[in-house]
């Protein structure tokens, strides 16, 4: 690029932020499963909007409830369940969604709304939307979220600041991947008045102890293959006991294995349907290998869901490992 030029996503930033401006009527919608950088992203973007005098939704296809630990982020109560969704809106913000499918039910939105603004940072997502906020070295679309906030010159408050931290302290894993300035927006959130105790005990570090017994059979059920492949499953009747929250921190203590090349922790979620999560040590990209099974995600963290047997399922991930 010849000095001076900018960079495409900066042109995208100023563009939504234009699209943004003048909008009256605006859905920001999270990813099916969401978590906090998803619905910290739409949050922290529709409550400015609110602020500003928008009409403003934001909400996620799947589950039906919120997860338990993210919903003190709505702050202002913009949640609404998918059918109260205005089905046409003037326009329609993606948040944190590698590709149309992850919108669930209400991917339609994007056909039937005025204008839609994308927002992601994940490297699989194929680009999708009128305007496309997408940089996969963005640690998390909160980073994107906020530059965008920039761009319309809102000033930062507690309830924003606080969606803001909360999607880039979760995506960061503790800000374990976060580059400079992502260490220096977090200082800008905190001076805003996020509070980090308090937002990361509830979204990484709490769990009802009745969770130790399903975290201890997890970790029993648990098998290390000699090609370096570490997963566990996780029953349906385990995936419905307990919360979202619980069932997705297995894949954390798995990581912790260091003979672990990549770990999968492979959930059940219907009779024949699994959701699975993808973590690599670093020199296998799970990216890759969820595109390959229909997922998507980042080169150290990724996901897909796919029916069939367990036994199917795992051969599935053993045939998409590189040799
Ligand atoms: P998870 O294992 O659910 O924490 O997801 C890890 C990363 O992969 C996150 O960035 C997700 O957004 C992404 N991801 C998970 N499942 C999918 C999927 N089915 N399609 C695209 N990206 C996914
Ligand atoms: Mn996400
Ligand atoms: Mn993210």
């Amino acid at each position: 690029m010849s000095a001076g030029a900018v960079a495409p996503v900066e042109l995208a930033v100023a563009d939504a932020a234009a699209v943004l401006d003048t909008a009256r009527e605006v859905v920001l919608l999270a990813h099916v499963d969401p978590d906090a950088d998803a619905l910290g992203s739409a949050l922290a973007l529709g409550i400015a909007l609110h602020r500003r005098g928008a009409r403003v939704q934001v909400a996620f296809a799947s589950p039906e409830r919120v997860p338990e630990s993210l919903a003190p982020l709505d702050a202002l109560g913009l949640l609404v369940p998918p059918a109260e969704v205005n089905p046409a809106p003037q326009v329609l913000v993606s948040c944190d969604a590698a590709d149309p499918g992850r919108l669930g039910s209400l991917g339609g939105l994007l056909d039937t709304a005025g204008r839609t603004v994308m927002l992601d940072h994940h490297a699989t997502n194929p680009g999708f939307g009128d305007v496309r906020v997408l940089d996969p070295r963005a640690e998390a679309t909160v980073v994107l979220a906020h530059r965008v906030l920039v761009a319309m010159g809102v000033p930062l408050d507690a309830e924003v600041a606080r969606c803001l931290y909360a999607g880039l302290v979760t995506d960061t894993r503790g800000f374990r991947t976060a580059g400079p300035g992502a260490h220096r927006l977090a200082a800008e959130l905190v001076e805003a008045g996020a509070e980090p105790a308090a937002l990361t005990r509830a979204l990484m570090d709490s769990h009802p102890f009745a969770w130790f017994e399903g975290l201890c059979a997890a970790l029993e059920r648990a098998v290390l293959e000699p090609s370096g492949l570490l997963y566990t499953t996780i029953p349906l009747a385990d995936v419905r006991r307990y919360r979202s929250e619980e069932i997705d921190s297995v894949v954390d203590v798995l990581r912790t294995a260091v003979e672990a090349e990549v770990v999968a922790s492979v959930m059940q979620v219907g009779e024949r349907r699994w959701r699975v999560s993808l973590r690599s040590a670093g020199r296998v990209d799970v990216a890759a290998v969820a595109a390959a099974l229909g997922g998507g995600g980042h080169r150290m963290a990724a996901g897909f869901t796919r029916e069939g047997t367990e036994q199917e399922v795992l051969a599935a991930i053993r045939a998409a490992l590189p040799a």
